[in-house]
């Protein structure tokens, strides 16, 4: 024996995608595709790229540099240290911080030239002594115009907007707000938030405005302003409700089936026994659960969101719909593979959770949640591919 691992073993040069027991791949293509396309929705505004949350779980890096060579200059992201991941991939882009700065994080704003997006009293002056003792550096400001989470209140906006006691350094690049209800276009919502933020963009007057993430840039050019804010939409989630997803899929996420197996009428399936087979039946075992982010509200039965009578998530192979069957858990979900032919499944291979044939905002309402927490929330087990366009 030596502490080496051997390397002559046949799975050696094995691609690590080829051999994943559940893999991801991201169409970067699409990706690009999809930004372009926002960016078009917006009329003439530019559209920025939203990339937080390791760019809603694909991977910040391979997609940010993407949207950079598709053309975005201007990105969001959360934290600082999404900035810092971020900056090496969009050299000369703006990287806007919607978290702000906060004491101790001055070396990874000034040294990534990020832009903080300050949202309160108290980190507008942490900021301005900032810039007192540091020289100047772009910031934008975040205008709360009824979403109640973050941003200065519009009354003190509007009066900084004309304070002549300010010190000289505050000139913001940017001033931003964010909608509520641009997912529901009827929403009286969305006008009146309209009307507070055009208030905002003419008080800070020859300085850009942005009120729009994906939702809103459907709303019309009204909403486009200066800057759009797209997110969801670049990775191919639904923004707007009860409107058909003209975007392009990203993400395709996939789990081998271990196990295949036969069981009777009148058994029954999985954790507490819940699911009962009402034929005699083929069993898919496949590797993923809710440690994946495949939630265990995705299960076909044994949880409340079934017994309220909704129907639980399903999958797909070669050309059939397998349902999910029983309680999804840790690491294994069961899927009822009897109605696809026996000579079209067998174990190894992949069956896909969400992607081109199961739409992910699909899957996530049969989990009551939303294509943006499916994607964010798919943990670290996955093995990622990232295929690039052709063109
Ligand atoms: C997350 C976020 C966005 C992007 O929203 P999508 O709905 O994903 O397009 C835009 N602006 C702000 C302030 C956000 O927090």
């Amino acid at each position: 024996m030596t502490d080496e691992f051997d390397d002559t073993l046949p799975d050696a040069d094995m691609d690590a995608f080829e051999a994943a027991s559940l893999r991801l791949s991201v169409d970067l293509g699409a990706l690009a595709d999809n930004w372009r396309g926002m960016n078009t929705r917006s009329g003439k505004a530019r559209a920025s790229a939203v990339v937080k949350a390791d760019a809603y779980g694909l991977g910040i890096e391979d997609c940010g540099s993407t949207l950079y060579h598709a053309g975005a200059r201007d990105f969001f992201v959360a934290t600082a240290a999404e900035g810092v991941t971020l900056r090496p991939h969009a050299p000369e882009a703006r990287i806007f911080v919607l978290s702000g700065i906060w004491p101790g994080q001055e070396r990874q704003i000034f040294n990534n030239d990020l832009v903080p997006v300050i949202a309160s009293e108290e980190q507008l002056s942490f900021w301005m002594g900032t810039l007192a003792d540091r020289g100047e550096h772009p910031f934008a400001l975040h205008v709360d115009t009824g979403f109640n989470r973050l941003g200065l209140p519009l009354d003190d906006a509007l009066y900084l907007a004309d304070d002549p006691t300010r010190p000289a350094s505050f000139d913001p690049v940017l001033v931003l707000s964010h909608l509520a209800c641009a997912d529901t276009p009827s929403s009286p919502m969305n006008r009146v938030q309209l009307e507070s933020f055009r208030r905002v963009s003419e008080a800070f007057e020859g300085i850009e405005s942005s009120l729009s993430a994906s939702a809103g840039i459907f709303l019309g050019p009204d909403y486009h302003f200066d800057l759009t804010r797209p997110g969801i939409t670049l990775y191919g989630g639904e923004a707007v409700n009860e409107m058909a997803n003209p975007m392009r899929p990203v993400a395709k996420a996939e789990a081998r089936i271990i196990q295949i197996r036969e069981a009777g009428e009148g058994q029954t399936v999985s954790y507490g026994g819940t699911f009962l087979l009402k034929r005699a039946s083929r069993l898919a075992i496949a590797a993923v659960g809710y440690a994946d982010g495949y939630h265990r509200s995705l299960s076909g039965s044994g949880i409340p969101l079934r017994e309220m009578g909704y129907g639980g998530a399903y999958g797909f192979i070669n050309g059939y719909e397998v349902p999910v069957a029983g309680r999804v858990t840790m690491d294994l979900t069961i899927f009822d593979v009897t109605d696809v032919p026996a000579n079209a499944i067998r174990a190894g291979d992949y069956i896909e959770l969400f992607g081109p044939n199961v739409p992910v905002d699909e899957a996530a309402r049969a989990a009551g949640t939303i294509g943006y927490e499916m994607l964010t929330g798919l943990g670290l087990r996955y093995e990622r591919q990232y295929l690039i366009d052709d063109e």
